[in-house]
């Protein structure tokens, strides 16, 4: 789960992480009271989930009360790709000397936390990696050794940060952000910028803070972070129904058994040419109740034009999953869609017999998932 810069920014200070006082407004009034109660200048920040505000018109200073109003009033509502502005973030404004970047996330093949730090902070760091990657400095942290204060003294030498006042307080932040990826079982924690004023204090200007969904138990506040409003209607409809569903820009609805055969599904209508609409996964089961709620959900994207359903029946039976799909289809006006069906595996003569015998026009048998995905296809056209 992805947070928002202000929910990423109050973890931080939970963690001793220095940041800027700031308050949440979602209206021009809030703004201009924020920005009273502050004191200007402040700066004015749209709250969404992706990065880039500032190029986008995102973020803007603002001197006065009133102007804090203003600005509130043009971003609100803005679309900052694809996502649309419903929160501001009104902050006390900060003197920049310099902007570093600082970042803790994992690196799986080495199965190990890396830090990245480097003094060319501010702007996209995927630029920094590839034109000067020896401006970024990296640093493992084994999860059974834990953290040590010589690797983040190291780290620092080596992005070339020679100031012993930045150092010392790099070196505090250092270790409280390792603390705070561990406790919240984040699975990225990023500083960009992380300034350093006129003054020589540094301090937290941006937060990027995504935490592993299957930790979220254990956080029951973070949890509470989630705004349904920033989820795709259909996937919020999707997780009220309890299908797994994540929506692609394609055509052709796709609905497997189990996550692997979906995935593979997906691949394979890409393989002969088409453009999957989504992944969906009906899980074991296969029975109407399951096959109705995953065609509900798939039918809820404009897009789709043709339903590939392609089953492998381990412990599902396919008799039961062609049994589901006729009952779905009495429950449901699918006529708009054309359905291609492949059954194999556990019972699959039966099934297919199950759904010749019930003679839907709307219904394409094809044996296997090849020819499934490219009749899918050709019917999606
Ligand atoms: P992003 O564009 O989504 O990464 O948003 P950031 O929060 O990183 O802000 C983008 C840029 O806006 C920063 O790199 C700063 O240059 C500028 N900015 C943000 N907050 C302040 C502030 O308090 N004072 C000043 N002078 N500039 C700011
Ligand atoms: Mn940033």
């Amino acid at each position: 789960m992805d947070l928002y810069e202000y929910q990423g920014k109050e973890l931080f200070r939970r963690f001793g992480i220095p940041v800027s006082e700031g308050r949440l407004a979602t209206s021009p009034r809030e703004a201009h009271d924020a920005a009273v109660d502050l004191g200007t200048p402040v700066v004015v920040k749209a709250q969404v989930l992706t990065g880039g505000r500032g190029k986008a018109g995102g973020i803007k200073l603002a001197a006065t009360p009133a102007e804090a109003e203003h600005h509130a009033r043009e971003i609100l509502g803005m679309d900052i790709r694809g996502h649309v502005v419903r929160r501001l973030w009104i902050e006390r404004a900060s003197d920049i000397e310099r902007e570093y970047y600082l970042s803790v996330t994992f690196d799986r093949g080495e199965k190990k936390a890396l830090f990245m730090l480097t003094t060319e902070g501010g702007v996209d760091i995927e630029e920094v990696a590839v034109d000067r990657p020896e401006a970024l400095a990296r640093l493992h942290v084994d999860p059974l050794e834990g953290f040590q204060p010589y690797q983040a003294r190291r780290l620092i030498y080596e992005a070339g940060i020679s100031d012993p006042g930045e150092q010392k307080q790099i070196m505090q932040i250092v270790e409280k952000l390792y603390s705070a990826f561990v406790g919240c079982d984040a699975m990225l924690c990023e500083i960009n910028p992380l300034i350093v004023t006129p003054a020589g204090e540094v301090r937290a200007l941006d937060s990027k803070f995504t935490v592993d969904d299957n930790a979220l138990f254990k956080h029951p506040d973070i949890a509470d972070m989630r705004d349904p409003e920033a989820v795709p209607s259909e996937e919020r409809f999707a997780r009220e129904k309890g299908v797994t569903y994540v929506k692609l820009d394609g055509d052709v609805g796709v609905l497997g058994n189990g996550a692997g055969l979906s995935m593979s599904t997906v691949d394979v209508v890409n393989f002969v040419g088409g453009r999957p609409a989504n992944f969906c996964d009906l899980g074991g089961g296969g029975d109407a109740e399951g096959v109705v709620d995953a065609l509900e959900v798939i039918t809820r994207d404009p897009q789709v034009r043709s339903i590939f359903f392609n089953i492998f029946g381990g412990i599902t039976r396919c008799d039961e999953v062609a049994r589901g799909i006729l009952e779905a289809l009495d429950r449901l006006d699918m006529s708009r869609y054309p359905i291609v069906v492949r059954l194999d595996g556990t019972n699959a003569a039966e099934g297919r017999a199950i759904l010749a015998e019930a003679g839907n026009a709307n219904i394409h048998p094809e044996a296997t998932m090849l020819d499934g995905a490219r009749r899918a296809v050709e019917l999606a056209a």
